[in-house]
């Protein structure tokens, strides 16, 4: 039984909620970590006790996706968005043929912004004259093979679109956000050439971005770049190239470990949240269409479930309800409105249960 039932409820886009025996273990190291006897905010990013935090969380990770030494994890600042701008400064500067990127929703328009400043880039495929209400089939694109690489979003947070299937050519490196789906499923990691994922959905708090740089495309950064933007001096530094966000690090090698010794890997993770993602759609395919999905059902998320009620009066009728019994964070995104439930690792099925449950009664009070 949960004992912050208000957190067990949390529906946020993100930041989203930790697993409540994270949160615990958090809670203790903020008085003291007992194995230094100091509060976790005092700690030193120099001692070997962080070294050893960041050497654990790296191998946890590693062990989750069966990642070879042929990359290196890095924890980074700067959010996603640094990612935006680092990956075209390393690829793209001075490059002739443009980097291709697909334009399937909110972030990945914000991606494609940033690359535009560093080199040419080429959008194969955009969702804007659908209202970005799906992601493209395999008969809709084609890839070039002169590309320095492609770009595209796993999982499109704010419309709910989440791609199911591995984008591009082997012979092309694929450069992938993965904010809003990391470790919340197996991932066939090693067919890219970049992944990275800010903590605050799936992994941790807000203030570390995790990058999986693959080492080649490592050594491609240029000596003029700045060292806090160049991939090879943080592999150098171990993580370490400045302060960085202890705090942040140590909750999630504390997620990891939860993946690993509580849920049981990503195979298991991916199971609970698919049955997560059913509930919740399945309350919205048994409501008459009072319950409007965004997505095309190809392309739904299992992490971000976006909907729409018939009018105004009602969705704020859903919101009232739905907070005066505890529920938190389904306010859908400022971009696009309607409802949005996030569904990240740590939510539990049975806070999906409840919320089916809750649509399900209001969908009958108001036909
Ligand atoms: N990419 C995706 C898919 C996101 O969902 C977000 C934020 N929610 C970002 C990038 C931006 O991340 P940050 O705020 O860490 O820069």
């Amino acid at each position: 039984m949960s004992t912050n039932p208000r957190n067990a409820l949390n529906f946020s886009g993100g930041p989203g909620a930790l697993p409540e025996s994270v949160l615990a273990e958090v809670q203790q190291s903020i008085v003291e970590v007992p194995e230094t006897g100091l509060s976790i905010l005092g700690i030193s990013h120099r001692s070997d006790w962080f070294a050893a935090v960041v050497d654990e969380a790296e191998r946890n990770i590693r062990t989750l996706l069966g990642l070879s030494e042929n990359y290196h994890v890095l924890f980074l600042q700067g959010g996603a968005t640094q990612q935006f701008s680092m990956v075209p400064m390393t690829l793209l500067r001075g490059k002739e043929h443009p980097a291709e990127y697909i334009d399937s929703g909110y972030w990945s328009r914000k991606v494609i912004a940033e690359a535009r400043r560093e080199g040419p880039v080429k959008t194969i495929w955009s969702g804007e004259s659908c209202g970005f209400n799906r992601l493209p089939t395999d008969d809709e694109l084609s890839f070039s093979a002169d590309a320095p690489y492609l770009h595209y979003v796993a999982n499109e947070t704010v419309e709910g679109l989440q791609f199911h299937r591995v984008l591009g050519r082997d012979d092309v490196p694929r450069i992938c956000d993965m904010s809003s789906d990391f470790l919340s499923k197996p991932c066939d990691a090693e067919k890219f050439s970049v992944i990275y994922a800010h903590a605050q959905k799936n992994i941790g708090p807000a203030g570390v971005t995790v990058v999986l740089v693959k080492d080649e495309i490592a050594q491609q950064a240029s000596d003029d770049l700045p060292s806090f933007l160049n991939y090879r001096k943080h592999i150098e530094a171990r993580s370490n190239l400045n302060t960085p966000p202890v705090f942040a690090i140590y909750v999630v090698l504390l997620v990891t470990r939860w993946l690993l010794n509580d849920v049981g890997g990503l195979e298991k993770m991916a199971q609970i949240n698919r049955s997560k993602a059913e509930l919740l759609y399945s309350a919205l395919d048994n409501a008459d269409g009072f319950y409007r999905g965004w997505a095309a059902r190809a392309d739904r998320s299992t992490m971000n479930v976006a909907f729409n009620l018939p009018n105004a009066q009602l969705q704020q009728a859903f919101f009232e309800q739905s907070r005066a019994l505890g529920f938190s964070g389904l306010e859908g995104h400022r971009a696009i409105g309607g409802v949005r439930a996030s569904i990240y690792n740590a939510l539990s099925v049975q806070a999906a249960q409840k919320l089916t449950e809750f649509m399900d009664s209001f969908h009958r009070q108001h036909r």
